[in-house]
C-alpha cells in the first residue's frame, strides 16, 4: 500500500480520509480553492496542524489564496489508493457486524466488504445485501481465493486471537479490531483497534473533567 512508499507521520496519515471527504464535497460544489481556516472549521482540526500536514503532501498554501482543491484531491486519491478498490472481509455477523454489512462504505471510500464469516449455522449461507456469509471453517481458503487484504473483526473478544492467527495465515495485511481484545500479530501486520465502549467512556470523562478549550484536538 502507498503508506509504505510515502513517509508521512502516522497522526497525519490518520487525518487523510477526513481531509479527503471534505475536499471531495468542496470539489463537487464547484470550489477551486480553500483556506486552512475554512478547512479547520469544517474538519475540526486546528489550522496549524492542517498547514503542517499539508506541507508533507507538498501542498504549500499561498497567503490570500489558500490551497488548490484539485491538486489536493488528486494527491489524496493517489495516496489513499482511491483508484483501486480495497476488498475487505468481515468476521462475526452479530449486531455490529450486520450494521457494517448494511453500511455503504463505497459512499465515501473505494472500500467494499466483499465477504463475511460466522460460526452460527443460521447465518452461514445467507446474504446481507450482496455479501454472502461463509462458515469460519472456510476462512483461510476463501480469503486467499478472493484476494482480501483487510479484515474487520466484530466477534466476541475470547475468540479474537485465534481468528487473528487464521487471518495472518491467510495473508491479511491489516485488521480493524472492534473487540476489546489486544491482538498479537507479526510486525508486518497492521492492527487498528477501535473499542467503542472505551471511546464513549473517554468522551464522557473528558466532558466531566476538561473544558473543550483545554482539550487538544487530535
Ligand atoms: P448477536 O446479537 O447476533 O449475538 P452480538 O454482536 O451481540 O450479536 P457477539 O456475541 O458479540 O454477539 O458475536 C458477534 C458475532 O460473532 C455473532 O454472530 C457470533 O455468531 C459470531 N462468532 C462467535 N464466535 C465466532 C467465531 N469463533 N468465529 C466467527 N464468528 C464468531
Amino acid at each position: 500500500m502507498s503508506n509504505e512508499t510515502l513517509k508521512i507521520p502516522q497522526a497525519t496519515a490518520k487525518r487523510l480520509p477526513l481531509y479527503y471527504r471534505f475536499l471531495k464535497n468542496l470539489h463537487s460544489s464547484g470550489k477551486q480553492r480553500v483556506s486552512s481556516a475554512e478547512l479547520s472549521e469544517a474538519v475540526k482540526v486546528d489550522s496549524a496542524t492542517i498547514r503542517r500536514d499539508f506541507s508533507y503532501f507538498g501542498a504549500l498554501g499561498k497567503k490570500g489564496y489558500g490551497y488548490n482543491v484539485n491538486y489536493l484531491l488528486t494527491f489524496f486519491r493517489k495516496t489513499l489508493d482511491q483508484d483501486e478498490l480495497t476488498k475487505v472481509a468481515l468476521i462475526g455477523v452479530g449486531n455490529l457486524g450486520t450494521a457494517f454489512l448494511n453500511y455503504n462504505f463505497l459512499k465515501n471510500n473505494n472500500t467494499k466488504i466483499e465477504i463475511a464469516f460466522d460460526v452460527d449455522a443460521s447465518k452461514v449461507g445467507t446474504y446481507i445485501g450482496d455479501v454472502m456469509i461463509y462458515h469460519m471453517d472456510d476462512v483461510e481458503a476463501k480469503i486467499v481465493e478472493s484476494g482480501v487484504q483487510v479484515a474487520i473483526l466484530t466477534v466476541p473478544a475470547p475468540v479474537a486471537q485465534n481468528i487473528t492467527d487464521k487471518l495472518v495465515r491467510a495473508n491479511v495485511k491489516g485488521i480493524l479490531n472492534f473487540t476489546p481484545a489486544r491482538l498479537n500479530v507479526p510486525s508486518s501486520i497492521r492492527v487498528h483497534h477501535i473499542d467503542l465502549a472505551v471511546e464513549l467512556q473517554s468522551l464522557i470523562y473528558f466532558l466531566k473533567h476538561y473544558s473543550t478549550e483545554e482539550t487538544e484536538i487530535e
